[in-house]
C-alpha cells in the first residue's frame, strides 16, 4: 500500500518541484506517464517529442538512483490519457492520496479536477513555485490595475525580488528599461558569433530517437541531428556557455535577424526552462553573478525572464479559458501550407520556417515580426496560428504560447496584453535583417508585380480594420497616412492583397 502517489508531468522535471518536496522514500511513490493524447493533441515537432521523453526518462533514472520509487509508463505500452493511466496505476498501488503540482496548462488542470470524483482518492494540487509570481499574486496585481501593462508588472517584480535595484531602491543604472539601446542591426563585418553548445545524444536519447522515428514519423520537423540537452547537468552547461560567451552582446542585437545566424546572441534556454531542467531563479542568479557586463544586456535579459515570462503566465491564468477563443479582428483566412513545408519565395519567411523545421527554434523577433507579423496582416484565423506555434517549437506549452500568439502577435484579445498590433511592412524587416537582399520580391516596391507582400498586406490590414484601430493614439501616424492616401492607391493595395491571398490559399 502506497501513502502518497506523486504525479510528475513532463514539464515538471525539477527535483525541487512542490509535489516531491515532502516525499518519504519508504511510503511514497512517483508516477511519470508518457501518454498518447499528449503527443497527438497537436502535430508536435519530432525534436520536441524527443526532448520531453528523453528528459523524462533521464529524470526518472536519476530519481531511482537516489532511492526514489518511480513507476514509469513508456509511450509504447501506455494509455491514451493521464486519467486512464492513473486509474490503471492506482489499482496496483492503492495510494491514500495523490499529489500533483499545479499543471502548466488549463486543459490539464480541468482533467486533474475530475480525478477525485473518478478515483475516490483525495488529490492535493500545490502551487508551482518555480515561478517568481504565483497565480494568486498576479490575480491580486491584476485586480488592482485598470491596464495590465507588462512594464508596471516588471518593475513590481524587480522591486519585490530586489533584482538590479540599488541601495536607494532605484533601478541600477538609473533606468528601468534600456530597449532603445537594444535595437541594433547586425553589421556586415560583425565578428563570428560563438556557437551554441550542442549535446551528443546518449543511450537513453538514442532509444527515444528510435521510438519517435517508429511511432511519430509523420509529425512535423527534422528529427536529426538532435542536439538538445536532456538532463539538468547538460542544461546548466548550456546556461554557463550563454553567460560566458553571448550574454554581453545579448542586449544590442536582441531584435536583429540574419540569414545564416539562427541563434545570434539569444540564450536558447526556453525549452529547458519550460520543462524544469533549469529554473528561472537559477538563471537570473547566474546572470547577475557575471561581472563587468553592460547594463543594457543584463537588464535586457532579466526583463525577458523576470518580466515577460512571468507576466505571460499571469495573463494566461487570469484570462483562461476565454482567451483561447479571442478573435478581435474576426480573422478567417486559413494558415497557408508553406508554414508547414517552408516552401515560399518570401525569403524572410523561408528562412524562419526552414530553421523551425530543422531545429524547432526561432528567436523572438523571427516569431513576432516575420511569421507572426505575416499571419496578422494576412488575416489568418488565430486558432490556426496558435496551433501552428504550439506544434513547431520545442519550448511550446500553451501557458506561454497562447498569450504570445493571441495577445502579443495577433492582438486577437483586443488589447489586453499589448497597446497596439505589431504590424510591420517590409521596411522594418529590411532594417533589422539581411533577408531582403536575396529575395525574389522587391522590398522598396509598394505595389504591383514583384512588390514585397509585406508592403501591401500591411496597409490592407489597417484599411480592413480601420474602424477598430483608428482611435488608437499609438497608430496616429498610420491613420494620418491613410487619410492622405488616394483612392487609386487604396484600390491597388486591396487588389494586390486579394490576388496574393488567393494565390497562397491555393
Ligand atoms: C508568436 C510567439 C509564440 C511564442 N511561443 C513561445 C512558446 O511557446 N514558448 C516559449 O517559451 N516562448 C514563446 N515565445 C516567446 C519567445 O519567442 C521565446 O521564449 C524565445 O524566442 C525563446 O528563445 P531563447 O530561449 O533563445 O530566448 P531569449 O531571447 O534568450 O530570452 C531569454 C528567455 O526569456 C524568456 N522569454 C523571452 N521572451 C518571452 C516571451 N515573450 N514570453 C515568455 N517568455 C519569454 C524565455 O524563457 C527565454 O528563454 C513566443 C513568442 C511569440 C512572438
Ligand atoms: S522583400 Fe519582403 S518578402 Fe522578401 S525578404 Fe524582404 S520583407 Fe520578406
Amino acid at each position: 500500500m502506497t501513502e502518497n502517489l506523486c504525479v510528475v508531468f513532463g514539464d515538471q522535471l525539477s527535483q525541487n518541484i512542490t509535489s516531491l518536496r515532502n516525499f518519504r522514500k519508504k511510503q511514497d511513490k512517483i508516477l511519470m506517464m508518457e501518454v498518447v493524447n499528449e503527443t497527438t493533441y497537436v502535430n508536435h515537432h519530432k525534436k520536441k517529442l524527443v526532448l520531453i521523453f528523453s528528459a523524462m526518462r533521464h529524470f526518472s533514472e536519476n530519481l531511482k538512483k537516489q532511492g526514489y520509487s518511480v513507476i514509469y509508463s513508456k509511450i509504447n505500452n501506455s494509455s491514451n490519457t493521464f486519467t486512464e493511466e492513473l486509474i490503471k496505476q492506482c489499482k496496483v498501488t492503492k495510494p491514500k492520496k495523490i499529489i500533483v503540482t499545479h499543471p502548466g496548462e488549463y486543459r490539464v488542470l480541468q482533467e486533474i479536477k475530475k480525478w477525485e470524483k473518478i478515483l475516490k482518492i483525495p488529490i492535493s494540487v500545490p502551487d508551482d513555485d518555480r515561478f517568481f509570481c504565483s497565480i494568486d499574486e498576479f490575480e491580486k496585481w491584476a485586480d488592482s490595475k485598470k491596464e495590465l501593462k507588462m512594464e508596471t508588472f516588471y518593475q513590481m517584480m524587480r522591486k519585490k525580488h530586489h533584482v538590479l535595484i540599488d541601495e536607494n531602491g532605484k533601478p541600477k543604472g538609473g533606468k528601468w528599461n534600456y530597449d532603445v539601446k537594444n535595437r541594433k542591426r547586425l553589421p556586415k563585418n560583425h565578428p563570428k558569433i560563438p556557437n551554441i553548445l550542442e549535446h551528443k545524444p546518449d543511450k537513453i536519447t538514442n532509444q527515444v530517437i528510435t521510438d519517435v522515428k517508429k511511432k511519430f514519423s509523420k509529425h512535423f520537423g527534422k528529427l536529426e541531428p538532435f542536439w538538445f540537452a536532456t538532463t539538468h547537468e547538460d542544461a546548466v552547461k548550456s546556461l554557463n556557455e550563454f553567460v560566458k560567451n553571448r550574454l554581453e552582446t545579448f542586449g544590442p542585437y536582441e531584435d536583429a535577424m540574419a540569414q545564416n545566424e539562427k541563434f545570434l546572441y539569444h540564450s536558447v534556454l526556453s525549452m529547458y526552462l519550460n520543462i524544469g531542467l533549469l529554473e528561472p531563479k537559477q538563471v537570473i542568479d547566474k546572470v547577475l553573478q557575471k561581472k563587468n557586463i553592460s547594463i543594457e544586456s543584463i537588464e535586457g535579459f532579466v526583463r525577458q525572464i523576470l518580466g515577460w515570462r512571468e507576466y505571460i503566465r499571469g495573463i494566461y491564468w487570469h484570462t483562461m479559458p476565454k482567451y483561447s477563443e479571442t478573435n478581435y479582428f474576426n480573422a478567417k483566412n486559413n494558415l497557408p501550407k508553406f508554414y508547414w513545408t517552408g516552401k515560399t519565395e518570401m525569403n524572410c519567411m523561408k528562412n524562419c520556417l526552414n530553421q523551425t523545421i530543422d531545429d524547432a527554434y526561432a528567436h523572438h523577433i523571427q516569431r513576432l515580426m516575420i511569421t507572426g507579423n505575416f499571419s496578422l496582416i494576412a488575416g489568418i484565423e488565430p486558432k490556426q496560428v496558435c496551433e501552428w506555434y504550439l506544434s513547431v517549437y520545442a519550448d511550446a506549452f500553451e501557458w506561454v504560447e497562447l498569450p504570445n500568439t493571441h495577445g502579443m502577435t495577433l492582438y486577437a484579445d483586443g488589447g489586453i496584453l499589448g497597446t497596439k498590433p505589431y504590424a510591420a511592412s517590409g521596411n522594418y524587416i529590411n532594417k533589422m535583417s539581411d533577408y531582403c537582399k536575396d529575395c525574389k520580391y522587391d522590398v522598396k516596391k509598394k505595389e504591383g508585380d514583384n512588390s514585397c507582400p509585406f508592403n501591401y498586406l500591411y496597409w490592407n490590414f489597417f484599411l480592413t480594420n480601420e474602424k477598430k484601430l483608428e482611435k488608437n493614439p499609438r497608430l496616429w501616424t498610420v491613420f494620418s497616412n491613410i487619410k492622405k492616401m488616394s483612392q487609386e492607391r487604396k484600390k491597388a493595395i486591396k487588389n494586390d492583397s486579394k490576388k496574393f491571398l488567393s494565390q497562397i490559399s491555393n
